[in-house]
């Protein structure tokens, strides 16, 4: 019995590792729930489902299919560490499951469905890709998409302050990212057995 292969050493962790969701949760934090826009109507819901092409008693993955777990945004909010300006509104939201979500991030739809990244729908060998790609398409020209802009509502210093903060929080994760590996290789050698 082979029982090294069930052996896995746990992944260790950065703090620069969590440099993006740290740029996620800046984008993410100043986008609000504006009601009546964002939060849809049952019809609404219903809508989305039908131009998706669902059968309303399974909730399946926009993508891939499989048993849907959340609501993906089509459109990105973050592009380029910044905010696209698109919301969470139904429109922008299509049934997801982890796979997916995970795998898509804040790419382009339609590029990602179609590339090899890790767990696409395409590397994964969904059989009917091209119907899904159809009814995505459609799903994006259903309603006009919000697109907020930040600045002109809350005004430049407001807004320059915002970014000035997340690259204050960037730089603090990046010195203590060096202090930290400092720390890791001290005890390493300390415990190394020669
Ligand atoms: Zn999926």
């Amino acid at each position: 019995m082979d029982y090294l292969s069930l052996f896995r050493m746990p992944t260790p962790m950065k703090i620069t590792g969590r440099s993006s969701s740290i740029t996620n949760s800046f984008i993410n934090s100043i986008i609000p729930i504006i009601v009546p826009i964002i939060v849809p109507t049952n019809e609404q819901v219903k809508e989305a489902l039908d131009i998706l092409g669902m059968d309303h008693d399974s909730f399946q993955c926009a993508y891939c299919g499989a048993t849907a777990s959340e609501w993906d945004h089509l459109r990105p909010l973050v592009l380029n560490k910044k905010p696209t300006g698109y919301v969470s509104e139904i429109h922008n939201l299509v049934p997801a499951c982890g796979k997916c979500n995970q795998s898509k991030g804040n790419k382009p739809w339609h590029t990602w469905i179609t590339s090899s990244a890790k767990l696409s729908p395409k590397s994964r060998g969904v059989s009917d890709l091209n119907q899904r790609i159809e009814a995505l398409h459609k799903y994006e020209a259903w309603l006009e998409p919000t697109k907020v802009d930040f600045e002109s509502v809350v005004g430049k210093e407001k807004w320059e302050q915002h970014w000035a903060n997340w690259e204050s929080v960037q730089n603090t994760m990046r010195e203590a990212q060096t202090l930290a590996t400092e720390i890791n290789q001290a005890i390493a050698k300390a415990y190394a057995k020669l």
